[in-house]
């Protein structure tokens, strides 16, 4: 098979997936779409072309306040630095039955960020992010909905050690863990985020709003325009819930499209 062949195989494949997910999702009506870019050429872009509203330009959350742990340390490191910083980690409680720190994973220059709660039994044995069953929904949103590689993204959490029984972590928990989070995000300096769930999106904006009230809508984190939406773990029990999410994820797929 010629180069071209390929190439173009590799489109097909690509788009049918696509669709099929789109399907999965009982989405009726298709928008249009680009074609990809040669391989070497595509560097987190989302391929989706068209969606039906333009985004709306992200707003100041209401009730958004700078607090102190939120504002810039004197230097930004590397995600590397940051890594180094965190050390073998017993600031916080969750340190004692924990397997691994799951820092988080993806490209250190990406464009799209997403942060869930903190990792769960699999990502503890594995020390990474998102690889359970909440995990493969969020990829298949990644991989075939958007139409970018998991490794093109980068994926962590507002936690890195597992709450015991996958409860939610506590606040002294999340106030320990947060700077190296804050770290990690100014050293990546993403075009957009993607909040997922309610700790999230609880933390990130420092708002007691839910996530059922803030999801497709645009906020701003640090400067950086940041859509909430529904947790994974959350669609694994209410998956006619996805589409709702799907519609989130086309505002951000909008939103970097404008950014290329
Ligand atoms: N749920 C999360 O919030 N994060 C993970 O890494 C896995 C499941």
């Amino acid at each position: 098979m010629s180069e071209i062949q390929q190439e173009l195989l590799e489109i097909v494949t690509q788009v049918r997936t696509h669709l099929e997910y789109q399907k999965a999702l009982g989405v009726t009506v298709v928008e249009s779409l680009t074609l990809p870019a040669p391989a070497a050429a595509i560097d987190a872009q989302p391929v989706i072309k068209s969606v039906k509203a333009a985004a709306p330009a992200p707003q100041e959350p209401e009730n958004k306040k700078t607090t102190a742990t939120l504002s810039p340390p004197a230097s930004s490191g590397t995600l590397s630095s940051v890594r180094e910083e965190l050390g073998d980690c017993t600031r916080c409680k969750l340190s004692n039955g924990r397997h691994s720190i799951v820092f988080g994973e993806g490209n250190p220059e990406a464009r799209l960020v997403f942060i869930g709660e903190g990792p769960g039994q699999e990502e503890d044995q594995q020390g990474r992010p998102f690889v359970g069953a909440a995990g493969q929904l969020l990829t298949d949103i990644i991989v075939k909905g958007m139409l970018l590689k998991r490794e093109d993204v980068y994926i962590c959490n507002i936690v890195k050690c597992r709450p015991p029984g996958n409860r939610n972590p506590e606040p002294d928990e999340i106030e320990a863990c947060e700077p190296f989070l804050i770290k990690q995000l100014q050293a990546i300096h993403p075009q957009v985020i993607v909040a997922l769930g309610n700790v999230a999106v609880k933390t990130l904006l420092k708002t007691k709003a839910g996530i059922t009230s803030l999801r497709g809508a645009w906020q701003t984190y640090q400067g950086i325009p940041l859509m909430p939406t529904f947790h994974p773990a959350y669609l694994l029990r209410a998956p006619g819930d996805k589409k709702l999410v799907w519609e989130d994820i086309k505002k951000v797929m909008a939103e970097m499209e404008k950014n290329r």
